[in-house]
């Protein structure tokens, strides 16, 4: 695990940093001290380090390893074997109820509506602190296994830009949002990707036959309909913006190409739409988002 993106914020600008994009000098002359972890969530900072022999890294600042978020592939960095599986196997035997995944991505459709990255850096000065306080009430929670007693509403689903998504969140949980590139819909197995930006791996949002296997949230032939309407948006250049809970796994037999499992049509939204909204709709909203 190698932690490829972090936040630069140094009180008046917040920007997305690549690891592979810095060097010592210019690391030491503007970043150093200003970098935090990609996801919002998390208060660890983050540092670089550019060796003689070129090698780049990012790693999380000595002793700032328990900042990062439960949820947050990082905080696992420094735990054993045991602890990891632990915690990622409640990860995915968490209850989480339609009801839970539809408000996250309500939230973070307003968020993205409303937010500038200014916001973004607002929140980490002040509410972490009471974020971080209710973090190590549900570390206990945990331990003691009893997660399922919490009820879904206490998991907190977090997001992530598709754009920053490395084989590190693998086995979680989140809110994935990002803009559709293509759409591939495969009509003898019946599934679809929705493949997202993100430069260095292939990301995409996978809607398997579990999607429309229960005939009174959809059927196959609305799958069908809802995906030659995204189909004709992209070939008239709109940008669609996809926001969705679910899984992230990798694509089978691959170690690097990822897939977002998404099995209801509930749990997702594209341009602030609900799934039959662009069914039923001639066309699907301009991009209503001004986090790009
Ligand atoms: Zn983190």
């Amino acid at each position: 695990m190698k932690i490829q993106w972090a936040f630069y914020d140094n009180g008046n600008d917040t920007e997305e940093i690549y690891y592979e994009n810095l060097n010592k000098k210019l690391y030491e002359s503007k970043y150093q001290g200003h970098l935090y972890c990609i996801s919002d969530e998390c208060d660890a900072m983050i540092k670089f380090t550019h060796r003689q022999d070129e090698v780049k890294f990012f790693s999380t600042w000595n002793g700032q390893g328990d900042l990062h978020d439960i949820e947050c592939p990082y905080f696992l960095h420094e735990k054993g074997e045991v602890e990891r599986k632990k915690i990622l196997d409640q990860i995915e035997s968490a209850p989480v109820t339609d009801e839970h995944i539809l408000n996250t991505i309500l939230n973070k459709s307003k968020n993205l509506k409303s937010k500038e990255k200014r916001e973004k850096e607002n929140k980490r000065n002040t509410t972490k602190r009471r974020v971080q306080g209710e973090q190590t009430s549900r570390t206990e929670k945990i331990d003691n296994g009893e997660i399922n007693s919490l009820g879904s509403s206490m998991i907190r689903i977090f997001s992530l830009d598709s754009k920053h998504m490395t084989p590190d969140y693998v086995n979680y949980r989140k809110c994935v949002f990002g803009k559709i590139k293509h759409v591939y819909f495969n009509e003898a197995d019946g599934y679809v990707y929705l493949n997202l930006d993100n430069a260095q791996y292939r990301v995409s949002i996978y809607l398997p036959q579990a999607f429309y296997a229960d005939p009174e949230k959809t059927t196959k032939s609305a799958l069908v309909t809802f995906v030659n309407k995204v189909k004709q948006e992209l070939l008239a250049l709109k940008e669609l913006v996809i926001i969705c809970v679910g899984m992230i796994r990798f694509k089978k037999g691959s170690s690097k190409d990822m897939n977002v499992h998404i099995i209801s049509p509930s749990h997702l939204l594209i341009n602030d739409m609900k799934y039959y909204e662009i069914i039923t709709s001639n066309s699907i909203n301009t991009n209503p988002y001004n986090y790009l």
